[in-house]
């Protein structure tokens, strides 16, 4: 694993949260994205290096939605970059973590993506993503 590559927060409320965060960084977000297929509708900030992700549930079923349900808003995953992901998804199994999705799938920002189930690093749903060249 690289750099983190971003961090999720999930939001109630997109557009309420983008102006919060717009103020907090200094300037409004750079992309809003909507993933379908994950029931997400994500919006993108940077603050210098870093990269922040926001997410609001699209449909009751939505895992953010799930989440939000469960913990309320806040820090969802952590995301970390990766060169090669499915030789990654392979490592991280062998080393006895539980990998969500065994066919990385395509995510918000160009990116593939696959999640490690929080239960198997303690509490934190960690994202792989590999830039989709
Ligand atoms: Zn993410």
């Amino acid at each position: 694993m690289e750099k983190i590559e971003h961090i999720g927060i999930a939001v109630k409320n997109l557009e309420e949260s983008n102006v919060l965060f717009a103020s907090l960084f200094g300037k409004k977000h750079y992309k809003i994205e909507e993933v379908a297929s994950e029931g997400v509708k994500t919006s993108f900030f940077k603050s210098g290096p870093n990269k922040i992700e926001l997410l609001e549930a699209t449909n009751p079923n939505s895992p953010i939605a799930k989440f939000i349900e469960k913990k309320g808003e806040g820090i969802h995953h952590i995301a970390f970059a990766v060169k090669d992901i499915n030789s990654e998804i392979k490592r991280l199994q062998q080393e006895g973590f539980t990998v969500l999705n065994e066919t990385p799938k395509k995510g918000a920002d160009n990116k593939l993506v696959a999640f490690l189930h929080p239960k198997t690093t303690n509490g934190v749903l960690i994202e792989l993503c590999q830039e989709i060249e």
